[in-house]
């Protein structure tokens, strides 16, 4: 048996007040949260004082070892991008580079608060062995890309099957899924295939759609179709997918994406460093009750990974694309970060019998001073405001340190070279 407890804390609620709490948890699990907690023999203690429990982040959408392409080709257009830095550098990539990436990602994730993230990656079980290794909770997948030809992607079904492999027996906290990489390059045989498997196995399909206009254009142009309508065609509009990006959705995929119960992952800071032309469609989104979620977006395209940066740009962005400061307030950005308003994501609330995912806050920290204190996180804190980071238990920061972070830097900094990022 294994237990942690938190002495002498705060609780935040939904609402943004506190309430006095110690929490215990015993083997991953909160077992006793409230004033009058007791800590026993053996257990490992973190000291409450001056610190708030708060739930962990949640990254809906990401991919991990990018951090080794962080700043690579940096400003230059999407396309041009991709092809002449990303992939030809990506086709480079081994098993190792994509281990000391990730764990590049989870540190820099753990030091800001996220205790899950959902990514689609090259190796994915260098992936699963990296989150499992940081103590994370992961959802990963090997990318599909067919270029659009059904031939070839049936001759990418067994790479998928195997990677599903591999990842069976990887640590609890690890997830497999399909993640077809987008409808531009994914062929429509492809992906009626991963419909059908995914749907056979349980398993969730995490997918780029209607990041830029391009996407639209297309699957009108190949089928005639509207894009959410043409996804529920081949099978992938179910409450299983997760829709990273989402900007171009109009009124009546919204109908269609709302109605199979589908997430969107919102990805702001990605899609204004990339200039994707659009906002994700928010308010309509919001009243049709679609499942909403934060991702980063890879390193490469972000360029960080800090979550509480981003849910300041995702609520603003909000206000200002509809000329409403209502458009996304605190309370409702607080939800989307911390996975409450995806409830298929995975994140959990701090409450007895839920997994001990949570962070620690810096009560005394100058952005988390006077004020509602969900405004100032969501408006004015960074993850510099995290002091600890709990995952399942497992202490992974503790008071600002993560275990092995010099090793990881020093580690990745070696692949980065390896794969001529770096000078
Ligand atoms: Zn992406």
């Amino acid at each position: 048996m294994s237990a942690l407890t938190v002495r002498g804390a705060r609780l935040l609620q939904p609402d943004g007040t506190l309430v006095e709490a110690s929490l215990r948890a015993v083997d991953g699990i909160i077992t006793e949260l409230g004033p009058d907690v007791g800590t026993e023999a053996g257990d490992d203690v973190l000291d409450g004082a001056a610190r708030i429990i708060a739930p962990g982040f949640v990254n809906a959408h990401t991919h991990a070892a990018m951090t080794l392409f962080r700043g690579y080709g940096g400003d230059l257009p999407l396309m041009e991008w991709l092809e002449q830095k990303i992939w030809p550098a990506e086709a480079r990539l081994d098993a190792d580079d994509v281990y000391w990436g990730t764990r590049l990602a989870c540190c820099e994730v753990v030091r800001s608060g996220t205790v899950r993230f959902w990514d689609m990656y090259w190796q994915p079980a260098a992936v699963a062995r990296a989150a499992e290794d940081a103590g994370l909770r992961a959802t990963v997948g090997l990318p599909l890309l067919d270029g659009l030809d059904a031939a070839k992607g049936a001759a990418l079904r067994a790479d998928a099957l195997r990677s599903l492999e591999e990842l069976e027996d990887c640590s609890p906290l690890v997830t497999p899924s399909f993640t077809p990489h987008g409808t531009y390059t994914v062929s429509e045989a492809s992906l009626a295939w991963i419909a059908e498997e995914s749907s056979r196995r349980g398993l969730a399909v995490q997918i780029h759609f209607l990041e830029i206009e391009d996407e639209v254009v297309g699957i009108r142009e190949r089928t005639g179709e509207a894009p959410a309508a043409f996804l529920e065609r081949v099978g992938l509009l179910n409450d299983r997918t997760v829709l990273a990006h989402g900007c171009w959705l109009d009124e009546a995929d919204l109908d269609l994406v709302a109605a199979a119960g589908c997430t969107v992952a919102m990805n702001p800071v990605s899609n204004l460093k990339l200039a994707v032309g659009r906002a994700f469609p928010y308010a309509p989104a919001r009243r049709r009750g679609v499942a909403v979620a934060l991702g980063t977006d890879g390193a490469s395209s972000n360029n960080g990974l800090d979550l509480l940066q981003d849910v300041k740009v995702m609520s603003i962005f909000q206000k200002y694309v509809d000329d409403d400061t209502t458009a996304l307030p605190a309370t409702e950005a607080w939800g989307i970060v911390t996975g409450a308003a995806a409830p298929r994501l995975g994140g959990t609330p701090v409450e007895v019998g839920a997994p001990a995912d949570f962070v620690l806050l810096r009560a005394d920290a100058p952005e988390l001073g006077p004020g509602h204190l969900l405004d100032n996180l969501v408006f004015a804190a960074s993850g510099h405001v995290v002091a600890s980071t709990v995952v399942a238990g497992r202490v992974l920061m503790r008071e600002g340190i993560v275990d092995g972070q010099e090793e990881v830097v020093a580690r990745a900094r070696e692949r980065a070279h390896r794969l001529g990022i770096l000078d």
